[in-house]
């Protein structure tokens, strides 16, 4: 939803915010104020160079603006943080600039050049909740919480308990948006704390004073940037020592694009992972091809939510292997039919970023498309296709995790009387003993464990087709009932058929020709009559009934990632944040509600 920053830019180039009448940040000093108020006043960069080894440095920021506070701490942190610590940096935007609006702030500060590109790649479609970035090989993460800071800190009362190391507190002056310095935030700060947290504001009004000190922060009047006379910072009374991280080791079962996530994202937190499995991307993760895009409705249901976070996350994790396994070409929907007219229009009028989607012209779809189509169409511009059978191997060789080849049958608790319970798992080659398990394989997750899953297998063959001279100058996706992919190695990708129940992995030459039909009928086109396939590839995925993943607890030590149906491209890396959080103990990316709703629990039968 659209709620982008009204802005205006003057003669030096610097920002304005019609909404709140004052300036981002000063030409000849905004860097040097942002140095001055928000690190030195935190004690940055100094306490960094003494963390412990793997400990989280946590910031959080209210007002994400231009970025430019963040951008400071990334190179401050990358110059002078030890390598085995990360930097956790959660900001919150009530009216986030576009892409374009960013870029051209940033245009005007060459001190951050070095860090503006990678963010301007992955910064994401503006839509509400949570997009989780990463950058530096997990070294540095960047959660851009879109909304207002007091209804988005409701998301994070428990998760950020004592784990917060330092508070921006940006924002317009309190003068001009009173609306944000409240006791609601104040406290969040307080349940935040531990004994080495600390905050800095640039102001120095008294009921920031106040509503600090009525929280419980020793709070300090020292001298203002520049010309400013005074401004505040301080620090958390007391004797709480911060959460630290459980780095316990964790058992996968499962070889698929789930389970690869988690590896790599339990590595990036120096988590011992053990993975055993039948096969390496032998599931849905094994096809050549597949689509990474947002599942939107006409208006912001939960699961159009979830897969906008989820969308934007995937897109930002995935970037390592762009251009190798991983490609924005975009995603275009044509209407092919009356309801996918009359769907366009909904779409639009919910005011949906323009970066999530846009409506197109017939002409203008062809001309993206490089392809001749004749119906107007829906376009995701950020979203695109990788190799999953690449990508999952390439994840799984950097998460260095132990690899054990045996297909696991059933997993119960090794001894009930046990104060520390453990889970025994059944392979048919060997047992294995583990404390911590996360089930991510597809629909075999269902019967492994003792209740039974509510989880509905869905067989998909999808076909490969020999690229024509026509075809091969596809570059986006099309997707329509099924979905065709640019040429790769000169054959194309289309799919999948949809065969409710089937768990049998038999191909059929009659699954082929529905796919062949699905496109001749959706494009109705000369190109794409007359497909000539050259193979085909079955598998079965996991659905749940509400169509919302499964990421979480099942019991305890025993978590559940599955149920990602033919979406889990795109939902598995956020789920994999999630759980690498919730097994760590890490702040979560994730509203209290989607969270909810992905509870595994609610499919136990
Ligand atoms: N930290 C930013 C930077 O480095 O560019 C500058 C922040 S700018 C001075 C203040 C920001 O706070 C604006 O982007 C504004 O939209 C945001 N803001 C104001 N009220 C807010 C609220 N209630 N919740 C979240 N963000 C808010």
């Amino acid at each position: 939803m659209s709620n982008h920053a009204k802005i205006d830019f003057n003669e030096s180039g610097v920002p304005i915010s019609q909404t709140f009448d004052d300036i981002y940040f000063s030409i000849d000093s905004g860097i040097d104020e942002s140095q001055y108020v928000f690190l030195k006043h935190n004690g940055l960069p100094e306490r960094w160079v003494s963390l412990p080894a793997q400990y989280d440095f946590v910031v959080t920021e209210t007002g994400f603006g231009t970025g430019l506070n963040f951008l400071l701490t990334w190179l401050n942190y990358r110059q002078h943080a030890r390598s085995c610590t990360r930097l956790h940096f959660i900001s919150v935007e009530k009216y986030p600039l576009s892409k374009s609006q960013l870029a051209q702030a940033l245009a005007t500060l060459p001190a951050v050049a070095a860090v503006v590109e990678p963010l301007l790649e992955q910064y994401p479609a503006t839509e509400p909740g949570c997009h989780r970035l990463v950058f530096d090989q997990g070294r540095v993460v960047l959660d851009l919480w879109i909304g207002d800071i007091i209804e988005t800190l409701a998301e994070w009362q428990t998760s950020l308990a004592h784990r917060v190391d330092a508070w921006f507190l940006d924002g317009f002056a309190p003068a001009k948006n009173p609306a944000m310095w409240q006791s609601a935030l104040f406290n969040t700060m307080a349940n935040s704390a531990h004994r080495d947290t600390t905050f800095a504001t640039f102001t120095a009004a008294g009921l920031v004073k106040r509503g600090l000190n009525e929280a419980g922060f020793q709070v300090n009047k020292v001298k203002g940037f520049g010309r400013k006379r005074e401004m505040l910072c301080g620090h958390f009374p007391g004797q709480i020592v911060k959460s630290s991280r459980c780095r316990a080791p964790v058992t996968l079962v499962g070889g698929g694009i789930a389970s690869a996530c988690l590896a790599r994202a339990l590595h990036q937190r120096q988590i011992p992972c053990r993975v055993i499995s039948q096969g390496l991307a032998d599931g849905a993760s094994g096809n050549p091809q597949g689509a990474v895009y947002p599942l939107l409705h006409a208006e912001l249901t939960p699961l159009t939510r979830f897969y906008l976070q989820a969308s934007s996350t995937a897109i930002s994790y995935y970037t390592p292997w762009r251009d190798r396994y991983w490609f924005v070409s975009g995603v275009i929907q044509p209407a092919f039919n009356a309801s996918r007219i009359d769907r366009i229009e909904k779409i639009t009028a919910c005011d949906y970023s323009s970066a999530t989607v846009t409506a197109l012209a017939s002409e203008q779809s062809s001309t993206l498309a490089q392809l001749p189509i004749e119906q107007p169409s829906l376009h995701y511009p950020n979203a695109g296709w990788l190799n999953p059978s690449k990508l999952v191997r390439a994840m799984f060789n950097e998460s260095d995790s132990d690899w054990m080849t045996d297909t696991v049958e059933r997993i119960f608790p090794s001894n009930l009387d046990s104060p520390t319970l453990a889970w025994t798992l059944v392979g048919t080659r060997a047992r294995y003993s583990a404390a911590r398990v996360v089930i991510a394989c597809g629909h075999a997750s269902a019967t492994l464990f003792e209740s039974n899953l509510k989880m509905i297998p869905v067989k998909g063959q999808i076909s490969t087709i020999r690229a024509t001279a026509e075809t091969e100058a596809l570059n986006t996706v099309l997707c329509y009932k099924g979905y065709m992919v640019p040429a790769q190695n000169g054959e194309h990708c289309i799919g999948a058929t949809f065969e409710r129940g089937q768990t049998d992995l038999n191909a059929s030459v009659e699954a082929d020709t529905a796919n062949c039909d699905s496109l001749a009928r959706c494009a109705q086109q000369t190109w794409s009559q007359h497909l000539e396939v050259t193979g085909h590839r079955v598998s079965i995925r996991a659905t749940t009934p509400d169509h919302m993943p499964a990421a979480g607890a099942l019991d305890t030590g025993l978590m559940l990632l599955s149920g990602l149906g033919s979406r889990g491209l795109t939902a598995a890396p956020i789920l994999a944040e999630l759980l690498a959080e919730q097994l760590s103990g890490g702040v979560v990316p994730l509203t209290k509600d989607a969270r909810s709703r992905l509870q595994p629990q609610r499919l136990i039968k």
